[in-house]
């Protein structure tokens, strides 16, 4: 996401309120709205409405805490039922229909199905809680402080997910050091003039090569937030592997793009491995309401009772979204089928769009996609004249040089083409028609 430290500008003087109490009261640590200073009011599907009438295209989906859409009323109308009926909101974590109804639902559609044993543990509601409690009890488990990470890798902003985290300028942000942890290349990292593994095999084998042996390598299957770089399926397997031969602990990171932005329900799915341990956030609940998991293999599961709590561990209103949205699209394969068919038109435009431009290459995997421009300046523009054509599209990578597509699993083929229109045209207007060949 372009983070410019700019004041945010009043793009809707006339309209109600206008933005000022936001440039006034409101931290200048917000970013979302300074790229996208709408005064955002109503949302249905892939469209968000602003108050001054404008409607936007959504090619982000909420960082992928809206996958099924906006207000889905297939998720909304369970939802308003159980509010009218006067049933439970809060209840930290005791037993409630709302819990016991997610959890058969995950596992008959979700674990079962895909020969899964895990046990859930319901950590504080957001993806970096979910990554706080698998990194802690990795090491509880082990006895090993160590973590590795890879290049360019995005947990979530607290200080353990924060240790494990790449971008410099979110580390910075730490204040302390962030420790415990070291880095190694992701997938491709030396754009294939080195084999990758050969310095994670030859150090874990060489007691004299310094790098402690860790609790946990924590991986994500594509670097939503890191630039769109999408491990190898052999990779991540081969990672795996590794993993098993010398007793790590493998967490994978799906809280961006687990819940079928890949194409599958889990990102791991194709490769053919279960990791050790699963974080999953943004759109388990999906209907955008907050609402974490942390899947641990059985024998994993070594926490004492309590021993990491918090307030809001189980919401109910999003363990009744959560519920439907697993029946009405997980219930079989042909909403997979659907988001796959749609993944290859998004590649399909946004390949012909890089065509054009030397040194553009498309990124990324499943409807979590886009293209990295050789100008790092270029990606920012044609998402901001992409705004103000109607369409809201971020960037990612470590200098926001990829333009990062996710709309929502459920967008129609019409507004798919529309927003790749819109995209082909911000794109021109910024580097102008490019090469037709
Ligand atoms: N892990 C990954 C892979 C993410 O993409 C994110 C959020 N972008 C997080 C963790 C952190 O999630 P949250 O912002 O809900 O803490």
């Amino acid at each position: 996401m372009t983070t410019t430290t700019e004041p945010a500008h009043t793009d809707t003087p006339q309209a109600a309120g206008g933005t000022a109490i936001f440039d006034s009261l409101e931290s200048q640590v917000r970013s979302y709205c300074r790229s996208w200073p709408a005064v955002m009011t109503h949302s249905q599907g892939s469209t968000l409405t602003s108050e001054d009438g404008r409607e936007f295209l959504d090619f982000f989906a909420g960082a992928g805490a809206l996958n099924y859409g906006h207000n889905n009323p297939a998720l909304l109308d369970p939802l308003l039922d159980y509010l009218r009926e006067g049933r439970i909101l809060h209840s930290l974590d005791m037993h409630t229909s709302a819990k016991r109804d997610f959890l058969q639902a995950f596992s008959d559609l979700i674990l079962e199905p895909r020969n899964l044993d895990y046990k859930v543990m319901f950590p504080g509601p957001t993806g970096t809680n979910s990554v706080e409690a698998a990194l802690k009890l990795a090491r509880k488990v082990t006895g090993r402080q160590h973590v590795l990470s890879f290049t360019n890798a995005f947990h979530g902003m607290t200080l353990g997910s924060l240790a494990v985290t790449g971008n410099s300028m979110k580390r910075k942000g730490a204040g302390i050091p962030l420790t415990n942890s070291s880095k190694i290349p992701y997938d491709d990292y030396f754009n294939g003039a080195v084999d990758d593994f050969m310095w994670l095999e030859r150090v874990l084998q060489d007691s004299g090569s310094g790098v402690d042996k860790p609790a946990a390598i924590i991986v994500e299957s594509v670097q939503g937030e890191g630039g769109l770089n999408a491990a190898r399926l052999e990779w991540l397997k081969a990672l795996s592997d590794l993993c098993r031969e010398y007793d790590i602990i493998l967490i994978v990171d799906d809280v961006q793009a687990g819940c079928g932005r890949t194409g599958t329900f889990f990102s791991f799915e194709e490769a053919g491995f279960s990791p050790d341990i699963v974080c999953l956030s943004k759109s388990i609940s999906g209907f955008g309401l907050p609402m974490a998991l942390t899947l641990i293999q059985p024998e994993l599961d070594q926490f004492e009772p309590g021993e990491h709590n918090g307030t809001f561990r189980g919401h109910n209103l999003a363990f009744v979204t959560g519920r439907a949205a697993l029946e009405r699209y997980w219930a079989d394969d042909s909403f997979q089928k659907d988001v796959q068919a749609k993944a290859a038109d998004l590649r399909a435009g946004l390949t012909r769009i890089a065509e054009r431009y030397e040194g553009a290459a498309v990124r990324g995997r499943g409807l979590l996609i886009g293209i990295a421009f050789p100008d790092a300046s270029a990606a920012g523009k044609i998402a901001t004249a992409a705004y103000e054509l109607g369409l809201l599209v971020e960037t990612s990578g470590p200098e926001d040089e990829v333009l990062k597509t996710m709309p929502p699993l459920t967008i129609t083929s019409e507004d798919l083409t529309r927003g790749l229109a819109v995209l082909e045209e911000a794109t021109a207007s910024v580097l102008g028609d490019g090469d037709p060949a």
